[in-house]
């Protein structure tokens, strides 16, 4: 089995060679056919995050430790079998869910494994799909994805789950009013996607990048406007029209948080998901004189991937640009992502030949 894996945190990852396992139980190894690159993976890389004021919350303190091997939008195809894993056969290509919790805990029994205090995700705590192989736990975590070509299939587990868990969180409102959306890097155009799948009313993008800009309107944005323009909330606030309900913040960085809690009108709601990083400071008053909802959201649960899943599985592909390499670009295409130079999602396909890299 080859695995790349992050042996110091900002090094390049490393190739590691090595017995390939054999599943125990509930386990079904597969082999890795796309494994999607996504933000998280730098920062797993890097091992911290911004919190602001010179801070940083360093992964190590969560309980990550070296070595790891990153990539938690996978798909495989099983080639092996424990003897207790049912409802799954040798040859089966399926989408594998990353966000694994302990199993135990009164959240896991609720079925908010993403949110367990003893995560077990695939890509940080458990190997994942910078590899040629990858073993899951149980079958549960295997979805069936229909039709959908794999490599628009990977992105699904992280951006789209995410991307879906945070636009849901808005109720039926998105069928009425246009939603804010800042940032158009893989979520927010997944995000897109996700829009016009559940028929939503649309969305004005904000984005410092031009071409990201261009890529958003082919997504179906209503419009888009320039994040870093010095009137960037009155150009906001002339395309509206109205009043402004619903924001969700792809980014997360604290100017963008700022200006997505200033936009909203009374009653309004605030979904932040990016980690960008940075921090916010919001004067108290506003929080119940507008009545304001600022909410989180992270990744999604397994009912929410298995109705993201339905959700997509008749409607149009999402567009999404797609650039498909070989496992062994993965620190150039890392660095690419880092540098702002992806447009869409790098999927690495291990054990596929790759015919394109547009
Ligand atoms: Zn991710
Ligand atoms: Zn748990």
């Amino acid at each position: 089995m080859r695995s790349y894996k992050v042996c110091k945190h900002g090094a390049p990852l490393q190739l590691h060679e090595e017995q390939t396992p054999q599943p125990f139980g509930t386990e079904v190894l597969l082999e890795v056919t796309a494994a999607g690159i996504c933000h998280s993976d730098i920062h797993f890389w890097e091992g911290e995050y911004d919190i602001g004021g010179g801070n940083v919350m360093r992964l190590v303190d969560r309980g990550l430790h070296l070595p790891i091997t990153l990539g938690h939008e996978n798909v495989g195809r099983v080639v092996a079998i424990g003897p207790d894993a049912k409802g799954v056969a040798i040859g089966d290509e399926r989408l594998i869910y990353s966000w694994i919790g302990c199993g135990d805990c009164a959240v896991c029994e609720d079925g908010d494994q993403q949110l367990c205090l003893k995560p077990q995700f695939i890509g940080g705590f458990r190997p994942g799909g910078f590899a040629d192989h990858i073993m899951v736990p149980h079958p549960r975590y295997l979805f069936d994805y229909g039709d959908i070509a794999r490599e628009h299939a990977a992105p699904l587990i992280c951006s789209g789950l995410t991307a879906y868990s945070a636009l849901k969180k808005f109720g039926d409102r998105l069928k009425s009013e246009p939603i804010i959306v800042f940032g158009a890097g893989g979520v927010g155009l997944m995000a897109l996607a996700i829009l016009g799948a559940m028929q939503a009313y649309g969305a004005i993008v904000i984005e410092i990048d031009a071409k990201k800009r261009d890529a958003a309107m082919q997504a179906g944005a209503i419009a888009t406007v320039d994040g870093n323009a010095p009137d960037v909330a009155a150009q906001i606030q002339a395309l509206v029209k109205g009043r402004i309900w619903a924001v969700v913040d792809f980014v997360g960085s604290g100017a963008t948080v700022k200006l997505g809690s200033d936009l909203l009108t009374k009653g309004g709601h605030l979904v932040v998901v990016g980690l960008f990083g940075g921090d916010v400071t919001i004067p108290t008053p506003y929080i119940p004189t507008r009545a304001m909802t600022i909410q989180g959201s992270y990744t999604g649960s397994l009912t929410e991937m298995e109705e993201l899943i339905s959700l997509l599985r008749d409607a149009p592909t999402p567009y999404m640009p797609i650039h498909l390499r070989p496992l062994d670009s993965v620190n150039q295409s890392m660095h690419d992502l880092k540098c702002g130079h992806v447009i869409g999602r790098v999927v690495l396909m291990p054990n596929e030949p790759v015919y394109t890299d547009t």
